[in-house]
C-alpha cells in the first residue's frame, strides 16, 4: 500500500476522531473530506480490495431503502457488507465508510470477504462509478429533486448515459422498466441489463397526480402515452411516435397487496422462479425497492431464496419509514423530500382506514433544498378529509400552512414553532391507542427523530442495529 493511502487514512480518521471528541455528531462526511484531500484516489484504492465487488444504487427516490436491503442480503450469504449508511452519498460519505473500515496501514477488514453497497447520489454517480468499478449498477426512478440542487433532469440523464457508455462489457445494469427515462438507459448500457417492474394493474392509480416531469421521448419527443400509471411517470408507457415501449422485466411484481396496517405482500416473478415477498414497510415505492433490491442480488449472483430472506429481514430504513410506540399512541415517521416521494406518501397514509392525525414539518436548510414552492406540487388534497388534527411547523411553517390551506384544510392550522412543543401538541391531540403520522423534511426527521427516540420509541439511530 502506497505511503500516501497511509498518510491519507491517518488524517481521516484522526479527523473522524477529532470530530467525535467536540460533539460535531457522527463524523459521516469529515473524515472522508480530510483523507481525500491528501490522497484523491483513496476510494478507488480501497475499493479494489473489496474480494466480492461493490452494487452501487443511484436514482432521486428509494436508494437507502434498497441499498439498505442489499446490505442485508449480502449478510445473509455470508458477505459481510461495507455500507456507506445514514444518507452520506456523496463521494466524502462512500470514502469516510472505507476508511472506517480500513486499518492504519490501508488494509480493509476482511477484504477478501467483502460486498460493497453503495447508494451514491445521482450527480455523483459518474466520479463514484469511475472509483468504485461497481459490477452491479442499480437505476430506481429519476425524478426532479429539490429544484436548487440540480437543476434539469436531463443534465442527470446525460450523465447516467455517458457512465454506461463509458463502462466495461461485464457490468450489469438493473433498471426500472416502469420509469421510461430509467428504462431508456438499456440503449446506452455495454453490458446485460436486467429490467424489473409491478405487472400487477390493480396497484395503479386512480386519480391524476401533479408531479410528473421526464414525460417526453427521448427518442422522438412524443408525449409518452400510458395504459397503466402506478405514481408520477412511473407505470405502463410506451411512445405513440416511435416504436418505443416498457420493456418486460425479467422481474415482475405479479401481485401487490398493501396491507393498510402497514405491511405489503408481493408475488414476484423471476428468471429463478416465482417467489412471495413479505415486507415490514408500506407503500407503493417500498414494492419498487424491493423489486429493485431482488433484481439486484440476481445480479450479483445469489439465489433467490438468499435474496428473499435478506430483504425480508430488513425494517424501515433509517428515519425513512418508521414507527415508535409512545404513552399507548403509535407514531410513524415518513420522510417527505420531494413531490414524487412524498405523493407515495400520502397516497400511502390516505389509504389508512378513520380519521388521520398528522405533524408536519418543512424545513429549508441545505439538506432540504432551500426552495420550497415543491410542497404545491404535492398532492396534500388527499388527506385534506380525512384529517382529524394537523399541526404545522418547521422553519417554513407558514408556506406549509398556506399550501394546506389550498388543499382544503382548515385555514386555521396551529402553526408551532418549536419542533418539541409541535411534537407534544400532536400527541395531546392523538387519543391513546390511535396513531401520528410526522411527516418532516430531511433535517426536521433528525430532529424530530431525536425527540421521539428520548420519549421512550428506539435507540437513536447511530446505535440502531444494521
Ligand atoms: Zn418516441
Amino acid at each position: 500500500m502506497s505511503l500516501r493511502v497511509v498518510a491519507a487514512i491517518a488524517a481521516g480518521k484522526l479527523a473522524g476522531t477529532a470530530s467525535r471528541a467536540f460533539g460535531r455528531g457522527g463524523g459521516t462526511a469529515l473524515p472522508g473530506v480530510v483523507a481525500e484531500k491528501v490522497e484523491p484516489r483513496l476510494v478507488e484504492r480501497l475499493a479494489a480490495q473489496l474480494g466480492h465487488g461493490s452494487i452501487i444504487v443511484t436514482g432521486t427516490n428509494g436508494k437507502t431503502t434498497t441499498a439498505h436491503m442489499l446490505s442485508s442480503v449480502a449478510a445473509k450469504a455470508g458477505y459481510p457488507p461495507l455500507h456507506n449508511r445514514s444518507g452520506s452519498n456523496l463521494m466524502r460519505g462512500v470514502a469516510t465508510a472505507l476508511l472506517d473500515s480500513a486499518g492504519l496501514l490501508g488494509r480493509l477488514s476482511q477484504a477478501e470477504r467483502r460486498l460493497g453497497v453503495f447508494e451514491v447520489d445521482e450527480a455523483t454517480l459518474p466520479e463514484a462509478v469511475r472509483a468504485i468499478k461497481p459490477r452491479v449498477l442499480i437505476f430506481t426512478n429519476l425524478f426532479r429533486d429539490q429544484l436548487d440542487r440540480y437543476g434539469e433532469v436531463d443534465s442527470i440523464a446525460a450523465r447516467w448515459r455517458s457512465t454506461l457508455e463509458a463502462a466495461p462489457e461485464s457490468r450489469i445494469a438493473v433498471l426500472n422498466a416502469d420509469d421510461p427515462s430509467v428504462a431508456a438507459l438499456r440503449e446506452s448500457a455495454r453490458g446485460p441489463v436486467i429490467f424489473y417492474g409491478v405487472d400487477d394493474r390493480s396497484a395503479a392509480l386512480a386519480g391524476p397526480e401533479h408531479a410528473a416531469d421526464s414525460r417526453w421521448c427521448a427518442g422522438c419527443g412524443s408525449e409518452y402515452v400510458y395504459d397503466t400509471l402506478f405514481y408520477g411517470h412511473v407505470g405502463h408507457w410506451r411512445c405513440p411516435g416511435c416504436e418505443k415501449s416498457r420493456p418486460q422485466p425479467d422481474v415482475s411484481a405479479t401481485s401487490i397487496r398493501l396491507e393498510p396496517g402497514g405491511d405489503t405482500t408481493l408475488s414476484v416473478a423471476t428468471p429463478q422462479g416465482k417467489t412471495a415477498l413479505s415486507l415490514r414497510l408500506s407503500g407503493l415505492y417500498n414494492a419498487y425497492n424491493a423489486l429493485a433490491a431482488l433484481a439486484g442480488g440476481l445480479a450479483l449472483g445469489f439465489d433467490v431464496e438468499t435474496v428473499r430472506a435478506g430483504i425480508e429481514a430488513v425494517d424501515a430504513a433509517f428515519g425513512r419509514q418508521e414507527r415508535f410506540e409512545i404513552d399507548g399512541r403509535r407514531v410513524q415517521v415518513f420522510l417527505g423530500k420531494n413531490p414524487a416521494g412524498l405523493n407515495q406518501v400520502l397516497r400511502t397514509i390516505a389509504a389508512v382506514p378513520g380519521e388521520k392525525r398528522l405533524l408536519l414539518l418543512l424545513n429549508d436548510d441545505i439538506a432540504d433544498g432551500r426552495d420550497v414552492s415543491w410542497i404545491w406540487d404535492a398532492d396534500f388534497e388527499l388527506l385534506a378529509d380525512g384529517a382529524a388534527s394537523t399541526i404545522v411547523s418547521g422553519h417554513r411553517a407558514e408556506d406549509m400552512a398556506l399550501r394546506l390551506k389550498y388543499a382544503g384544510f382548515p385555514s386555521d392550522l396551529p402553526v408551532v414553532r418549536g419542533t418539541d412543543e409541535a411534537l407534544a401538541l400532536a400527541l395531546r391531540e392523538t387519543p391513546p391507542g390511535e396513531q401520528l403520522f410526522v411527516l418532516p423534511t430531511y433535517t426536521a426527521m433528525l430532529e424530530v427523530r431525536g425527540l421521539l427516540a428520548k420519549r421512550g420509541g428506539a435507540a437513536p439511530y447511530w446505535e440502531a442495529p444494521s
